[in-house]
Order: structure tokens, then C-alpha cells, then sequence
């Protein structure tokens, strides 16, 4: 309350009694009666003054006590805020009461948003939700919950949950925990059907711990039992070839070494793989690939004696367990016997494409406990085995010895040191000449690398090409060789008027890199040699790596004046008609057809047959291999132009060709005699 409304206050209470005893006053004084008694008048006026006295005392005390506490309230509202002053009594409950206010609320705003939230995660869950009164009775379902149990949702209401579902709740689920483990059980439909679930049950309790009902979350566990089952079938299969995978067969292995170890047997591990598979990738597709080897497991399969087993490794590779030998000598002749029922079978032609294919494969041996007593020692013998018939030729099969667990150790060694062996200078060529048929005469050469490391001799590129394939080393030996062979050519050209052509052997790594015409024209022009003076050899494989590309490389080449060959003929998938895109003019008979030509009808019909065909396209064929006078008998009676092989030598070192062609070129003819 303000200072002036105060003094009006004042000043009304001041001013109503003086007004009042006036009033009084003439009151009296107009009366007369009081003229009628003496002396009278006096005392009336004293009484009058009194009395106004007496008023204004008491209009100014009343008015004191009227503004005391309307100041009090004037100074509380007045004052600011004042949190350290100790709350008055009624403000506490003010403050306790708002805050109450505020609390309610956020509840009531929590509740409805959450109500929403539940309302709507319980349409989309695709869990079944069944929440219960504490009498089992239905309270709430969702929309999964009606569609398991082809109920209208709001006919799940109110019905009791035993009625449905076969579950003693309180054992289930478990006082205090939201939800025990997922249980199995069935669901009974609308129509009478039993509906296997997978549950979980959880109670419901209220503030005060009172049972409030129970809510259970339920799924078809139908289809998940379908589902797991597919995937322990995935995880232990082969999807293709549907034999174990390799974690399933390792399994497998490691039980039957236990039970062997057990039963004091021995255990016979096959590994075995398609020779040149990557060919029938390459030639045929990914597709075909696949079914070949859906073949070659059937196959495999198919001559499995009782209780063995089969798995597939990875891309061609297969292992077979033979188990329940008495002793080592039962185990031998059981590997042999397989061994060879195995190769038979997967030698069988089958169709792919149209077309009449034959594989082979290889395999490698190794016998528990002779050789290693566990799983990863017994898997990596019968991989170093299978290394060494691939060695051989493949289409065969090795048993594990000592000596090929360092020749595999050997291999990671020669990798390394393969990368120092350019620098080192440790790189050899020979050349293994190339004979007209005819007359004798030195044709050519072939141009074969050989890797001379000091501490182990010559190593042969059987041993080395592959590993250089697998990274760029391959690349930078292709290089290699070709300035070797510029560098010798450039040598024989000072000694000899017209040296004869030779052939370099191409990786497919090489004729994919990019610029591999420039970078080729480029090494031509450092040497100064013609393109004319050489030969590139390709095999099959690498031909049809991407024909597209190829075509149109091999004719830039061509035009350089490059000849092309096709090296190993006979043992990719091509035909023919399919290498008559290619601008090649000589075809080479490989050497496992010419092996056997003078004593088995099959290879001498195939290499009758190429040369007939050949030559109906007008290419020159060599015969490689040639070791015999026989098969150098057989060739010549069939029209083949040129051959080489160990029959005349071993390849030789660039100054014993230079020696060979000089001698020719001076008419000695020693070399000749063969050919008469
Ligand atoms: P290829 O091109 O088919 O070479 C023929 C192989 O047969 C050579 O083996 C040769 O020494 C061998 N050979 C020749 N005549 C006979 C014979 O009468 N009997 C027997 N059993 N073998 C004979 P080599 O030198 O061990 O070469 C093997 C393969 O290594 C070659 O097969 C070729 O594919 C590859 N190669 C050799 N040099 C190079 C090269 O410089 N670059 C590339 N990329 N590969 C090469
Ligand atoms: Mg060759
Ligand atoms: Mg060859």
C-alpha cells in the first residue's frame, strides 16, 4: 500500500468524527429545551467537545489497526523474491502445492504420449503380444497376436489365456525378472490347430508388488526351426555339391581320429582336385564350371565304400575318409584301390555345353597315424601330395612321403627369394631348337627360362612360373626374357647372316597388362630387332581368357609381324573352329598326346587328327616332347612339319644354339642323321 493511500485513510477516519460531533453538537444546540433550563447549555457543550474528543481517538486507533496489516501484505509484495529468506508458513504449502501441479502434469503428458507409443510399437511388432489380467484373462492383443491365432483381435479380449495356450504361467515366468527364456509350446488356433510358438513369459506387478497379470510375447516357431535348421545345413554344407564344406569335414576328421586313436585304426585322408579346372572356367563359363564339379562330387560320391566320407574343400578341391583299417598295410591297399576306382570314375566324358568333355583330376595321400595325427598336419600331407601328382602330370596319385613336407616348405622359400633373384643375376635361358620334320634342318627355337640359385642348382619354371604367377613377378620376368632373347638375337645376327626364329612362351598375366603392345614395340626398338624374328607362344587358356580383347591384340601383334603359336594344343576345351579367330599360323601338339602316340590308338587318333585338321586350316604344327625315334616315326608318317624334344638334346645355352646354327649354316649335317 502506498504512503498516500495510507494518509487518505488517515485523514477520512480524522475527518468522519469531527463531522459526527458537529452534527451532535447542533443537534443539541437547536434543541429548546436547553434554553429552558439554566446552565444546562454549558454542560451539553462540554459533553459535545468530549465526545468529539473521544471519536477522534477511536477513528484514529481504528484506522492504525486497519492499515498495520495491509501494510504488512503492502511490504511482502513489494519485496523481490527472496529464495534465502526462510519461507512464512503458508507460502511452503503455495510452493508444495504448485509443484504437485507441475508434476501431474508431466505425468499425465508422459502417460498419453507413452500410451501412444506403446499403442502403436504393439501394432507393428511382429512379435504376438498377449498381456493378461492376474485371473489369465486376455486384456490386450496385438495384431500379430490375432493373426497367430486367427482371432479378430477383439475377440482375444476377455477370453482366458488357458483356452489358447497350453503354459502354467507362474512357473514360467519368474517373480522379479522381465522375462525368462524363450520356452516352446503351442498355440491353439481358431480352427483347432496346434501352432508351435517359441515363448517368453513375464509378470506384471503394480507399485505395491501386486500381482497385476502377466504379458507373453510369442513367435511361429515354425519357420524359425525351419530357418535353423537351413542354416546348420548351410553352415555344414556345400550348397553346390551338397557334401560337407570344409569346417564339416575337418569336424568330421577330428571325431574320426578320435575314434581311430580310440579303436588303435588307421585312417586314410584323399585330397584330390580337377586338373586345369581354371580351363574350364575360362572356356565355358562359371555356370558350366559348377556343374562340372556338381558332377565330379557325384561322381566322387558314387564310389564312396561304406562309412566313408566326402567333403568339399574349396573351388576344386575334395577330400575323401576312409576309416576302420585294422593296420597300415589295410590302409595302403584301401588308398590304392579308391585312388584308382576315383580316377576312373571322374575320367568318364560327360556333356557340357553341347560338347563331350573329359576330366581328370589328381590326388594326394596321407594315412593316419603314419604321417600325422591331427587334423591340420593330416589335411596339409595330403595337400603336399596332391602338389606332387599334379607335378607328375596329374591324372594320377601320390601317398605322402617326408621329403614333400620340405619340398613344401621349399616352395614359401623360393617366393622370397624369387623377388632377389633379378638383381642377383640368377635367371638362365636355353633354347630347345625346333626341327622341319622333313629335312631336318633347324627351324627355330624355343626360348625356356631356367632359375639358377646357387645353393639349390638349376630349378626348372614348373617349380618357379607358378609362384611368380601369383603376383607381378611374372610380369617383370616375361620382361626379362624378352630383352634376353633381343640381346642373344642381336649377338647371333653379328655372327650369323639370317639366325633362325624363336619363340617366347606368353603368360596370361602378361598379354592382360595394359600397354603390353607399347611396352613390346618399345623393347623391339631398344634392341633394334624385328618383330619378324620372333614368335609369341599362347596356350589355349589364354587365348580364350577374353577372346574379344585377344583377337584384336593378337591381330596388332600380327601386324607387327609377329608370328603366333598356340602351345600345349589338345589340352584346353577349344576347338578348332573357335581358334580360327585368331591370327595364328602354328599349332603345337602337347607333349602328353605325344608320349604314348607310337603305343596307344587314342593318342595317336587325337594327334592324327589335329594335324589333318590343321593343316585343312592351314597351319604348320609342331609335335613337343618328341623322345623316341618311334613317336619322331609316327609323326613323320602323319604329315607333322616340325618337332622338338629331348631326342635331340636337351635344351641348350644361347651360344650351343649360335654352335647349331653355324654348323648348319656351314653344311655340316651330323645333326641330321635322325632324320634320314
Ligand atoms: P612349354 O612351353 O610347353 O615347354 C615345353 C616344355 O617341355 C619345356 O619344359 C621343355 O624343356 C620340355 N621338353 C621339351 N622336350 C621334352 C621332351 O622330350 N621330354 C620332356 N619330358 N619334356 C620336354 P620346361 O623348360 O621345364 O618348361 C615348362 C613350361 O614352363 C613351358 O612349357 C612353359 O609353359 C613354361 N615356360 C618356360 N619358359 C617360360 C617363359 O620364359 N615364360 C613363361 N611364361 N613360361 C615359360
Ligand atoms: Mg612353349
Ligand atoms: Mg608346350
Amino acid at each position: 500500500m502506498t504512503r498516500l493511500t495510507r494518509k487518505y485513510l488517515l485523514w477520512l477516519a480524522l475527518g468522519t468524527a469531527p463531522l459526527l460531533a458537529a452534527y451532535v453538537a447542533i443537534a443539541i444546540l437547536s434543541s429548546p429545551a436547553i434554553y429552558a433550563t439554566p446552565g444546562l447549555g454549558w454542560v451539553l457543550f462540554a459533553l459535545a467537545v468530549a465526545g468529539v474528543v473521544a471519536l477522534i481517538t477511536l477513528s484514529v486507533s481504528l484506522a492504525r489497526k486497519i492499515l498495520a496489516p495491509l501494510d504488512q501484505v503492502a511490504a511482502s509484495l513489494q519485496k523481490p523474491a527472496d529464495i534465502d529468506r526462510p519461507p512464512h508458513g503458508s507460502e511452503l504449502e503455495i510452493e508444495a502445492v504448485a509443484e504437485t501441479i507441475a508434476a501431474l502434469q508431466t505425468k499425465l503428458k508422459d502417460m498419453t504420449h507413452s500410451r501412444d507409443v506403446l499403442e502403436r510399437l504393439l501394432a507393428r511388432i511382429s512379435d504376438a503380444i498377449l498381456v493378461t489380467n492376474a485371473e489369465s484373462e486376455i486384456t490386450r492383443a496385438n495384431n500379430a497376436a490375432a493373426d497367430l491365432l486367427d482371432y479378430p483381435a477383439s475377440e482375444l479380449i476377455g477370453r482366458s489365456l488357458s483356452q489358447l495356450i497350453d503354459i502354467d504361467l507362474r512357473s514360467k515366468a519368474r517373480p522379479g525378472e522381465p522375462a525368462a527364456r524363450s520356452s516352446d509350446g503351442t498355440f491353439l488356433r481358431r480352427d483347432g490347430t496346434a501352432m508351435p510358438v517359441s515363448y517368453t513369459v513375464a509378470e506384471l506387478r503394480d507399485s505395491d508388488d501386486q500381482l497385476e497379470g502377466w504379458i507373453i510375447a510369442a513367435q511361429n516357431s515354425a519357420e524359425r526351426r525351419r530357418a535353423e535348421n537351413r542354416i546348420k545345413f548351410l553352415a555344414r554344407t556345400d550348397p553346390l555339391t551338397k557334401i560337407s564344406n570344409r569346417m564339416q569335414f575337418q569336424h568330421q576328421l577330428q571325431q574320426s581320429i578320435a575314434r581311430a586313436r580310440r579303436a588303435r585304426q588307421c585312417l586314410v585322408l584323399l585330397y584330390m582336385d580337377i586338373d586345369r579346372f581354371k580351363d574350364i572356367n575360362d572356356t565355358f563359363g562359371h555356370g558350366a564350371g559348377d556343374r562340372a564339379l556338381e558332377i565330379f562330387s557325384q561322381r566322387i560320391v558314387g564310389q564312396l565304400p561304406e562309412g566313408a566320407i566326402a567333403g568339399r574343400l574349396a573351388g576344386d578341391e575334395f577330400a575323401v575318409l576312409l576309416s576302420g583299417f585294422a593296420n597300415l598295410s589295410g590302409a595302403i591297399d584301401a588308398s590304392d584301390n579308391s585312388a584308382n576306382a576315383m580316377l576312373n570314375a571322374v575320367g568318364r566324358p560327360f556333356r557340357l555345353e553341347a560338347q563331350e568333355i573329359y576330366v581328370t583330376s589328381s590326388i594326394g595321400i596321407a594315412i593316419y597315424p603314419r604321417d600325422a595325427d591331427n587334423v591340420i598336419d593330416l589335411l596339409r600331407d595330403a595337400d603336399s601330395a596332391l602338389y606332387q601328382a599334379k607335378r607328375a602330370g596329374g591324372n594320377c596319385y601320390e601317398t605322402y612321403s617326408e621329403e614333400m613336407r620340405n619340398a613344401a616348405v621349399d616352395r614359401l622359400m623360393l617366393k622370397s627369394k624369387l623377388r632377389r633373384a633379378f638383381e642377383r643375376d640368377e635367371l638362365r635361358l636355353h633354347y630347345q631348337p625346333k626341327y622341319h620334320l622333313a629335312t631336318g634342318v633347324v627351324a627355330g627355337a624355343e626360348a625356356l627360362v631356367r632359375w639358377d640359385l646357387p645353393e639349390r642348382g638349376l630349378i626348372f619354371p614348373a617349380d618357379f612360373i607358378p609362384i611368380a604367377e601369383e603376383s607381378n613377378l611374372i610380369l617383370q620376368l616375361g620382361d626379362w626374357v624378352f630383352n634376353q632373347v633381343c640381346e642373344d638375337y642381336r649377338y647371333w645376327q653379328r655372327c650369323l647372316a639370317a639366325p633362325e626364329k624363336v619363340s617366347l612362351n606368353l603368360s596370361l598375366r602378361q598379354l592382360q597388362q595394359l600397354r603390353f603392345l607399347d611396352r613390346l614395340q618399345g623393347m623391339f626398338r631398344y634392341h633394334g630387332v624385328s618383330p619378324t624374328c620372333l614368335e609369341l607362344e599362347i596356350t589355349e587358356t589364354t587365348l580364350m581368357d577374353d577372346a574379344e580383347r585377344t583377337v584384336q591384340l593378337l591381330n596388332a601383334l600380327y601386324g607387327m609381324g609377329l608370328h603366333l603359336t598356340i602351345d600345349d594344343f589338345g589340352t584346353g576345351y577349344s576347338s578348332l573352329s573357335a581358334l580360327q579367330q585368331f591370327p595364328i599360323t602354328t599349332l603345337k601338339i602337347d607333349q602328353s598326346f605325344v608320349r604314348d602316340v607310337a603305343i596307344d590308338k587314342d593318342d595317336a587318333a587325337i594327334v592324327t587328327a589335329i594335324i589333318v585338321m590343321a593343316h585343312n586350316l592351314n597351319l604348320e604344327v609342331v609335335a613337343e616332347g618328341v623322345e623316341s625315334e618311334q613317336q619322331l616315326e609316327f609323326l613323320r608318317q602323319h604329315g607333322c612339319d616340325y618337332v622338338q624334344g629331348h631326342l635331340f638334346g636337351e635344351p641348350m645355352t644361347s651360344e650351343g644354339l649360335l654352335q647349331l646354327m653355324l654348323d648348319q649354316a656351314q653344311g655340316d649335317t651330323q645333326y641330321k642323321q635322325l632324320f634320314a
